[in-house]
């Protein structure tokens, strides 16, 4: 699975498309030769921070 980072060069910022083992490793800017280092991915969320289906509004109209 690829990654897209963004190179934090200010005068590149360039979206560079990776291998997914990159993260957490230092990778080269291909278009400023820029080394900087990909962040690790963060942990899945918990199954509870599913968004649950809203009730219907059971809204009585006056009158
Ligand atoms: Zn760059």
């Amino acid at each position: 699975m690829a990654v897209h980072v963004i190179c934090p060069s200010l005068r590149c910022r360039k979206i560079l498309t990776m291998d997914d083992n990159v993260r957490g490793t230092l990778v080269t800017c291909r278009y400023c030769s820029m080394q900087f280092r990909v962040p690790a991915p963060r942990k899945a969320p918990p199954p509870s921070a599913t968004v649950r289906q809203a009730p219907s509004t059971n809204l009585k109209v006056a009158g």
